[in-house]
């Protein structure tokens, strides 16, 4: 019988009010259950005090609750929080609490492993092993905002989609979860504060960019030239430099959003000047910015991150040619808390 029962936050707040209608209820008595559901993130029917004993019993009857459960929680020595996050059929994700002294930033998983087979990132050697529902990724989200305001007495400011997973491929869910996070029965949160980032699927930038959502789009680029690409990101053979290319004009002629291009340069890889060159005329397609990010190392050693003169290159190309560009430093490396290095270790 138990397995009959639906998860009530599959249902859309619509849903939920055409229910409590088909059950003689008013409509209304749907909303405020979603409020609990969504901006209270009740667990049980049981909390939900403003319902009747009655209803609540029948919603117990019809319907679970699933929620995800913070199993374990590591803190770095500079800060970083990491969430090893335990689903409801037993799977992990993780996510991780990013604070600096003007904000709190949430990197959030979108999948439970990756269907991306970037050479260099310890999430995809997982595989992928199925999509994170909306609840799951709105409930990272509220386990983060709750553990800001715990410890660093200041709620969430800036949620990114850099945890496991490639959040274009769960499209649907993804812009679920965003609708919530971003609605006033959810976390009201502003969407310029959200960045999906990408390791580049054309047709769902496109597709980001006609539903309007207001987000702010990174791309993992890496490399902008097309063999040295397919060698890391062996997917950049089905989705080449030349459909993102289009993509992001395409994205930037609806949104004016200006794109952050993620970068690291490895040893014998991408630290020529040849490279460097390729980037700043691929940075000419659209106004855009580089952070140029520190490699994590994940493996035997095949990657390496480049000299510090091969960065300063880089930067001092990419300056010279008025793009924006930012060095970045990881955090939170002693937890295994950095990007591309978040593989279940903890768990
Ligand atoms: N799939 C999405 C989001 C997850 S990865 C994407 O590719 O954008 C988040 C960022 O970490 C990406 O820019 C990714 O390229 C980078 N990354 C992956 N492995 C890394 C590693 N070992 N060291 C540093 N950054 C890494």
């Amino acid at each position: 019988m138990k397995n009959n029962k639906k998860d009530i936050r599959a249902l859309t707040k619509k849903q939920l009010q055409e229910f409590f209608v088909s059950q003689g209820d008013k409509s209304f008595r749907g909303s405020q259950v979603y409020e609990w559901l969504w901006n209270k993130s009740a667990h049980t029917f049981e909390e939900m005090t403003n319902i009747s004993k009655e209803t609540r019993e029948m919603l117990k009857e019809n319907f679970v609750i699933n929620h995800i459960r913070v199993d374990q929680m590591q803190r770095s020595s500079d800060g970083t929080i990491k969430n090893a996050v335990k689903l409801h059929d037993s799977l992990t994700v993780e996510s991780v609490l990013i604070p600096t002294p003007k904000r709190t930033t949430a990197c959030v998983s979108s999948q439970v492993g990756c269907s991306l087979d970037c050479q260099f990132c310890a999430t995809a050697k997982l595989k992928r092993m199925r999509n994170l529902n909306p609840d799951e990724i709105y409930d990272q989200v509220v386990a983060i905002d709750n553990e800001s305001r715990l410890y660093f007495d200041k709620p969430l400011s800036n949620i990114v989609f850099m945890g496991m997973g490639e959040p274009l491929m769960n499209y649907n869910n993804v812009m679920k979860a965003v609708e919530k996070i971003t609605s006033k029965e959810g976390l009201g949160m502003s969407p310029k504060r959200i960045t999906i980032s990408t390791s580049g699927v054309p047709k769902m930038i496109k597709k980001l960019a006609d539903d309007e959502a207001k987000i702010k789009l990174a791309v993992s680029l890496h490399s902008a030239i097309d063999e040295v690409r397919t060698q890391i990101m062996p997917f950049n053979e089905t989705f080449p430099l030349k459909d993102l290319k289009e993509a992001l004009e395409y994205w930037y002629a609806k949104t004016q959003s200006r794109i952050t291009y993620e970068y690291i340069v490895w040893k014998g890889i991408n630290d020529n000047r040849a490279a460097a060159q390729a980037l700043v005329d691929f940075c000419k397609a659209v106004p855009c910015k580089v952070n140029l990010i520190e490699y994590n190392p994940i493996d035997d050693g095949h990657f390496q991150q480049a000299s510090a003169e091969a960065t300063d290159m880089y930067q001092k190309m990419l300056e010279k040619n008025g793009i924006t560009v930012t060095v970045r430093r990881s955090r939170g490396k002693d937890i295994d808390a950095a990007c591309g290095q978040l593989a279940n270790k903890s768990a």
